[in-house]
This record gives C-alpha cells, sequence and structure tokens, in this order.
C-alpha cells in the first residue's frame, strides 16, 4: 500500500527548522509586548459568507484559493485564509470595538489554494496585527515603526524596503477608478484574462497583475496620487512625517494597492529582492470600512499581516540565526556505567530544581563510548556520572572539549552555573 504522504502545499516543520520559528515568534511578541499589544486567538475555520462579505467576491482569495467545504450540517464553511476578517468578527461579537481602542495581535496557520513554490504554500503562517478606534495618522506610524523595530531586532532592517501608498477615501477611489477604466479600455485586448474580467468587476486589482504586457500598458495609465482628496492627503503627510522624525525610510509605491477590498487611506508593504519572486514579507493598511461592512458601526482600523514562512527563509538565507539556538540542550547529562541509571534521573530533576531555566538533557540506552556519544550531541556542558567502590557518586564535567573537572556531586550545581555562565 502506498504511504500516506502531506497535503501538497502544506508542510511539516521539522524539528531543526523550529529553533528559527520559535526564535522569530519570540522576538515578535516581545517586540508586541513593548507597544501593548494584546493577543487574541480565533478559530481556523468560519462561515464562508464572512470572507466573501469581507475581502471581497472578486478578489484572487475569494475566486480561487479558498477552501471552502459544507459540514455534516450542510452549512458552508470556510478554512480561514487570512486573519483580519475573523479578528474583526470575534472583536465585534464580544463587544470590543465599540467606543474603544484596540491593540490586538495574533498568529496561525492560513489556507489558500495556490501554486506552491517557494515562498507560495496552501497552509502557511501569518502573524498579523489589528487596531480598532484610532483614526488619525499616529496608530499608522506606530504599526510601521512597530514592524521596522523587529527587521531591526531581527537584523533584517538593511534587506527589507518599506513601500507606502495611500488609497485614499472611497469617493477618491471611485473618481480614479472610473479613469483608470476610461484608460485601460483602449488596450482592452493586450490585457491578460483575469484584468480584463477585472476591468469591469474590480479595476483597481490590475494595478497589482502580475502580467508583464498589463504592467507595461499600466506604466502611462493615470495614478491615484493625483486623485486624492484632501484629508487623505493630509493623513499621508502626516505619517510620512512622523517617519522622517523617527528615521525610517520609505519609498512611495503609486502602484501599491493591495490585494484586498476593504483597505483605504495607507496602504504598506515590506518587500525583500533576497527571496526572489515571492518578496513580500508584510503587508497592510488602513481598513476603516470593513467593521461597518460587517455590521458593525463605523470603525476605523489599521493593521499588517506577515509570512512567517518568507521570514523564517530571510533569515536563514542572510544568516541572522543565533547558531546557539539550534541546540536544544545545555547540559548532556549520563552515567559513566552501568547502574547508575536512576541516580542520572534523579540528579537531572535536582539540577532542574537548583538551575532554574538551564536546559538539561539526560541519556538513556546503551553506555557504550558513552563520553564520545554525549560530547557529539554537541551540548556545551557534559557530566557523567560514576560511582566510586563505597557507592560514593561523583562527576566529570567537560565544557566544549575543555579540560575535564572532577567534582562532588554537592559542587556539581555551581560548577556547571559557573561554566554555562547561567545566571537563573
Ligand atoms: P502575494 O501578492 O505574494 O500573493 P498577498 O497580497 O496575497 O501576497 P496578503 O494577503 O497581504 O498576501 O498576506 C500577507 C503576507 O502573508 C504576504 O505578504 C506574505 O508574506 C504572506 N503570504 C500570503 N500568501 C502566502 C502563501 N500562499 N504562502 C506563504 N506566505 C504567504
Ligand atoms: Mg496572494
Amino acid at each position: 500500500m502506498a504511504k500516506i504522504q502531506a497535503i501538497r502545499g502544506m508542510n511539516d516543520i521539522l524539528p531543526q527548522e523550529t529553533p528559527v520559528w520559535q526564535y522569530l515568534e519570540q522576538t515578535v511578541q516581545n517586540v508586541l509586548s513593548a507597544y501593548g499589544y494584546a493577543e487574541i486567538r480565533m478559530p481556523v475555520v468560519e462561515q464562508t459568507n464572512l470572507f466573501k462579505r469581507s475581502i471581497g467576491e472578486v478578489t484572487d482569495i475569494v475566486e480561487k484559493e479558498m477552501y471552502t467545504f459544507e459540514d455534516r450540517n450542510a452549512e458552508s464553511l470556510t478554512l480561514r485564509p487570512e486573519g483580519t476578517a475573523g479578528c474583526v468578527r470575534a472583536a465585534e461579537e464580544h463587544g470590543l470595538l465599540f467606543n474603544q481602542m484596540q491593540r490586538l495581535w495574533y498568529r496561525g496557520p492560513m489556507f489558500r489554494y495556490e501554486k506552491p513554490q517557494k515562498g507560495r504554500y496552501r497552509q502557511f503562517h501569518q502573524i498579523g496585527v489589528e487596531t480598532f478606534g484610532m483614526a488619525a495618522a499616529d496608530i499608522d506610524a506606530e504599526v510601521i515603526l512597530l514592524s521596522a523595530r523587529l527587521w531591526q531586532t531581527l537584523g533584517l532592517l538593511d534587506s527589507v524596503t518599506l513601500q507606502l501608498n495611500s488609497l485614499g477615501s472611497n469617493e477618491a477611489r471611485a473618481a480614479y477608478k472610473e479613469a483608470l477604466v476610461t484608460y485601460l479600455a483602449q488596450y482592452r485586448e493586450q490585457l491578460d484574462k483575469d484584468s480584463q474580467r477585472r476591468l469591469e468587476s474590480n479595476p483597481l486589482r490590475i494595478l497589482d497583475s502580475k502580467d508583464e504586457n498589463t504592467q507595461a500598458i499600466l506604466q502611462d495609465a493615470p495614478v491615484l496620487a493625483d486623485y486624492l482628496d484632501e484629508e487623505s492627503r493630509a493623513h499621508f503627510a502626516e505619517l510620512t512625517a512622523i517617519l522622517d522624525q523617527a528615521g525610517v525610510e520609505y519609498e512611495i509605491n503609486p502602484r501599491l494597492v493591495r490585494g484586498l477590498d476593504y483597505y483605504c487611506k495607507t496602504v504598506f508593504e515590506w518587500v525583500t529582492d533576497k527571496l526572489g519572486a515571492q518578496g513580500t514579507v508584510c503587508a497592510g493598511g488602513r481598513y476603516d470600512g470593513l467593521v461597518k461592512q460587517l455590521g458593525g458601526k463605523p470603525t476605523p482600523a489599521v493593521g499588517f499581516a506577515m509570512g512567517v514562512e518568507r521570514l523564517v527563509l530571510l533569515l536563514e538565507t542572510l544568516r541572522c540565526v543565533p547558531e546557539a539556538l539550534r541546540q536544544p540542550f545545555d547540559v548532556y547529562l549520563a552515567a559513566e556505567s552501568k547502574g547508575f541509571q536512576s541516580e542520572v534521573v534523579l540528579l537531572a530533576e535536582q539540577l532542574r530544581n537548583d538551575l532554574p531555566g538551564l536546559r538539561i538533557r539526560i541519556h538513556c540506552g546503551g553506555l557504550k563510548n558513552i563520553s564520545q556519544k554525549a560530547k557529539q550531541t554537541g551540548a556545551p556542558v557534559v557530566v557523567l556520572i560514576k560511582g566510586s567502590a563505597e557507592n560514593n557518586l561523583s562527576a566529570t564535567l567537560w565544557h566544549r572539549d575543555e579540560p575535564v573537572f572532577d567534582v562532588a556531586l554537592d559542587t556539581l550545581a555551581g560548577k556547571i552555573a559557573e561554566i554555562s555562565q547561567h545566571n537563573a
């Protein structure tokens, strides 16, 4: 019988990779907590209508990427393709939005039926940030500064570029859409198939097209910036002023529109040229219209989502991961000869009491060539327990293959703390 394999585009994250994931996740969590953000956890399955209504019927996601199925009750459900819709649904459902300000974040798997390739998978992970109830540009600036601080902390700041644009108000976008359609209609036959269709249904999305011909035609198309309303202009100016003062560099990209329908005013992406075609590692913007669109009171909102796989790839590519993280334990503890295995288990328990936070792995199984085996684990500290004729235990200690110490058990914890510079 053929062995069952994982589903195409859905990856196992193996033990040698998880340290990088944990490092990234922990760093994000530290940065977010420095800005006072609170975590929210939503289900991975929602009613299909939630995504249709929020993301928009005429988007790649809803048209062809969703994992949608009927449950046993014939209700249409969808594996979440992104986190914003579910976050708004949850926040609204539990009364977190009305007359309040919220700074939330979430993480977890998302599902899109795409063609799997490097940096693009069918199950992938995002860490997302959503803020609610704040209308001015200071919060737009905060979420961007927060992401910049994260790249700085991870050593990635020199490898990513911030692209920025404003989509303006709904009215401004409507006026622009008209001008864009008038322009593009002249070239209808030369546009790619999706773009031809979108000329009627969702012309702004054409700016997002990855087709070269379409992009060439777009070179001379009208630009959104010329249609911006006064308020959006002022909002954008305030945002860029804060970024300038904070020393965060950006490029204004007039063609940046983002794939989802619910954005307005600020949109941004952090892009790298180190990963090939899948270069966007973080994307977001303002979506003041979404809460109302989903049945709530009008609520200003700004957020972004980063692609964890792409960031892990970037950290690996640029060798930005501290090497020590890959070693899952600090101390390897074994018996030197038979008959002391239970002492080893108990001694390890005692050491974990004495040295909280120190990572100790004990040796189980055969003891042949034990000192060699123990050193080969790569642990910075190796401890072998041995018994004397009187059955008194003592220990032999290696520190990165440096001279051997023989120590009495009552001084073992102190000695380990000293050589591994462990401050619990
Ligand atoms: P793209 O243009 O690359 O398809 P998108 O606009 O569909 O991106 P968003 O919906 O904005 O992506 O998602 C935010 C981030 O999540 C992306 O910038 C990317 O880093 C990551 N991401 C999106 N889709 C995938 C995927 N299929 N596999 C891996 N990461 C993804
Ligand atoms: Mg996409």
